[in-house]
């Protein structure tokens, strides 16, 4: 398939960029996302690595050339590097990058990064290894610093660092010097995000008040963003290597600027995080040349994205994120 025109939504919203989870599965619990254990879904009803090639080809036919890995854990998946080397061969991939919680990515950083893997996004609620297996539910916070500095040495770039803040966070003062700590010595970029309301768990954090105290501690210069324009504000800390963020989705949303699409590992497509609706794709999947009805769907989806979440929210309650892939 050519590289194909911008995929624009009723709204004017260039899309370009597919979030795809793996699988639902997960070796962590975080408190705000998957508090109770689920059982995984049978092989047959989750993605396989052609799936995954299909959904890809199909969406680079119509003008999608970001992807993000995710899930669940995707390194859950022993054939991950197998699907970043089939995906990264696609001609037109522009990007991409995984989102893993860095328990299993020292022995991996390497095989992903010459499987073509370009950068990775780490999950890290706290450097305090008390508070992370506490919010992880027996999460080593060693093994993701492990992790992290072996995805430095692989290249991977840029390494950005996801710290949840829900209100139940144990995010104390001396956690957000940690963090400032952190980047003033390695070139990883934090981004503080506020909690979405999945779950029982409703509550977040401000990202002012992350802000407010980071203040107090250094000057922050608003700098861009490692990689272009997306939902965060980044700040240098006076010279420091990396830079800390600030994603907003409940304190300033930002649907104007939504530029995505997510599927699941069951291989539902969804045009809003926050709505209910969704398109199924394995059915299409399984038929003998999958990927021109799933073009069509992907298109189908882009016009049936809401303008805004608030317009879908059903009762400001989504479904746990490792279901639908953060
Ligand atoms: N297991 C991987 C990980 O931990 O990074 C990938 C999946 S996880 C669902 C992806 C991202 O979603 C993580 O950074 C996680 O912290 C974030 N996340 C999960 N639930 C969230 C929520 N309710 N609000 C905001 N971010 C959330």
């Amino acid at each position: 398939m050519s590289a194909a025109t911008p995929l624009v939504d009723s709204v004017g919203r260039c899309i370009d960029y597919l979030r795809i989870s793996l699988t639902e599965r997960c070796d962590l619990h975080c408190a705000y996302c998957h508090p109770g254990r689920r059982t995984a879904p049978p092989a047959r009803d989750v993605l396989t690595a052609d799936d995954i090639v299909n959904i890809a080809r199909a969406a680079l036919g119509v003008g999608i050339c970001r992807f993000r890995l995710t899930g669940g854990e995707p390194l859950l998946r022993e054939d991950l590097e197998a699907i970043v080397a089939r995906l990264t061969a696609l001609p037109g991939l522009a990007d991409l990058s995984l989102t893993t919680n860095g328990q299993q990515l020292a022995g991996r950083a390497q095989s992903l990064a010459e499987a073509g893997l370009m950068r990775v996004n780490i999950s890290l609620d706290s450097l305090d290894a008390e508070a992370y297996s506490a919010i992880t539910g027996g999460g080593n916070v060693g093994a993701v610093r492990r992790g992290l500095e072996a995805a430095l040495v692989a290249g991977l770039s840029p390494v950005k660092i996801n710290v949840v803040l829900f209100s139940g966070a144990v995010l104390e003062r001396d956690d957000i010097a940690a963090f400032a700590e952190l980047v003033q010595r390695r070139p990883v970029h934090v981004r503080f995000i506020e909690a979405m309301p999945t779950c029982d768990h409703v509550g977040y954090l401000a990202a002012s008040v992350v802000l407010d105290r980071l203040r107090r501690l250094h000057n922050l210069l608003p700098v861009p963003g490692p990689n272009g324009a997306g939902p965060a504000q980044y700040y240098r800390l006076g010279d420091s290597s990396g830079t800390v963020g600030v994603i907003t989705p409940i304190s300033s949303p930002f649907c104007s600027r939504c530029n995505r699409l997510r599927i699941t590992a069951r291989g539902e497509l969804k045009p809003c995080l926050f709505s209910p609706a969704s398109i199924h794709l394995l059915p299409a999947l399984r038929e003998a040349d999958p990927v021109p009805h799933i073009a069509a769907l992907i298109t189908e989806a882009v016009a049936a994205k809401p303008p805004r979440y608030g317009d879908v929210a059903e009762a400001s309650v989504i479904r746990a994120m490792h279901v639908i892939g953060g």
